[in-house]
């Protein structure tokens, strides 16, 4: 069942959802629930993923990827997130918020050594903006560097970092030393290993389980301007230049798991017997369908309409914030009606509902939460 305007598609972007489905049926399907139980990224499946160009699609092709558009990105990371949404979102770390990051603004000699690891399912990248004191407020991050001689010395601690507890690769957002606000933020590449770079133990998560979440401590980490991503001082411009997509991706996540959790609904209400009927012959259960349906059809084709304006450089900053805070609604209240429509079963982790509900709700959190983009969209609209 595909809600969404298929034509719409191109041949090729049609062959790439079918076969990433495919691919994540086969491999992530029969171990979703047991990933989600032990809290388990499947390193195995991530190396396989590698194997058959799923992580570095949006990569440069001089570099191992495909040089693929948005689009393609997007509808990979759905059909992961169709049925292991952590593993969606721990690889979409990699892909967007590292090799894009790193393509884009990377020198070549950062381009060769970090983005075919990643491209190829060796390593895992993370990316560190989040603080324990700073989080929508992300501004007022303390994380700090400063020069000595050739050297940049790094010190301060990240939290609520996705990959961080088995990430090869960081992408570390810090401040010079004694600069406040949107000045002097510069990005560095870390890797696991460096002196003074450690990570904590994984967090216990209510949902997204199988994708690891951890701290991040710099202590006296230094490195030589070669780590640095873009100019130094231009750490915050790189970042909002990158929130667009970021954003749209985000969205992705929950479109993914909306369109599992109707498949789930359909099937069950045309089995499920009651009163000598199949449930899905009863109006309030159609009801429920035709709204979950209806909203995620929305939000597909809305967000899916953004990729090709990030592709062009065109600024969407109003509407990637929509797309992100509709999704993610939208997907949380799909996995609650979903849940109420298979009732008791539901409720019940042997039927995926209950873990589609709990990985569903990390969107309106992560990567910026719903109040902070309505607080965007505000600030778009009443623009002078
Ligand atoms: C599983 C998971 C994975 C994550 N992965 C990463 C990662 O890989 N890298 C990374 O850097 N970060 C990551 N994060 C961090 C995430 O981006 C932050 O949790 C998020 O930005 C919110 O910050 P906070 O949790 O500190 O909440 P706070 O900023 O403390 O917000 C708490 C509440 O106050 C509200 N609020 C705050 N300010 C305002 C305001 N001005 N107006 C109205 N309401 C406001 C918020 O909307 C929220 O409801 C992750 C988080 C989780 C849970």
């Amino acid at each position: 069942m595909k809600i969404m305007l298929d034509q719409l598609l191109s041949e090729e972007h049609r062959m790439v959802r079918d076969n990433t489905r495919r691919f994540a049926e086969r491999t992530l399907g029969p171990i979703a629930r047991e990933i989600d139980a032990q809290e388990r990224f499947p390193m195995e499946v991530y190396k396989m993923a590698g194997e058959n160009g799923l992580i570095g699609s949006t990569s440069p092709v001089e570099y191992g990827g495909s040089g693929a558009d948005v689009l393609t990105n997007a509808l990979i990371k759905e059909e992961f997130c169709r049925v292991a949404s952590g593993f969606g979102m721990s690889v979409n770390m990699c892909t967007t918020n590292f090799c894009f990051f790193i393509a884009k603004y990377g020198s070549d000699d950062l381009k060769r050594r970090y983005i075919p690891p990643v491209i190829q399912g060796d390593a895992l990248a993370a990316f560190c903006l989040t603080e324990p004191g700073a989080g929508s407020d992300a501004l007022s991050l303390k994380t700090s560097y400063r020069r000595e001689g050739d050297r940049y010395v790094l010190n301060g601690a990240k939290t609520f970092i996705t990959n961080a507890p088995i990430a090869r690769y960081f992408l570390v957002v810090a401040r010079e030393h004694g600069t406040i606000g949107a000045k002097g933020g510069t990005l560095f590449v870390l890797e696991s290993g460096m002196e003074g770079l450690s990570t904590g133990k994984p967090f216990e998560k209510m949902g997204m389980r199988c994708s690891p979440t951890g701290e991040v401590f710099l202590d006296n980490v230094a490195v030589g301007r070669d780590q640095i991503l873009g100019e130094e001082g231009r750490g915050f411009q790189i970042m909002f230049e990158t929130l667009d997509e970021e954003r749209i991706l985000g969205a992705v996540n929950s479109i993914g798991i909306a369109q599992a959790c109707i498949e789930a609904a359909v099937k069950y209400s045309k089995e499920r017997i009651q009163f000598a009927k199949p449930i899905c012959s009863f109006q309030m259960v159609q009801n429920m369908l035709a709204e979950m349906a209806t909203q995620l059809c929305i939000s597909r084709q809305f967000t899916y309409t953004l990729c090709p304006f990030v592709d062009r450089g065109i600024k969407v900053t109003m509407e990637a914030s929509m797309a992100k805070y509709h999704a993610s609604v939208m997907a949380t209240r799909v996995a609650l009606d979903a849940i109420q429509i298979m009732g008791g079963y539901g409720y019940m982790k042997e039927y995926n509902v209950e873990r589609y509900m709990r990985d569903a709700k990390l969107v309106e959190i992560g990567g910026g939460t719903s109040e902070i983009q309505k607080l965007i969209i505000a600030r778009e609209l009443l623009k002078p």
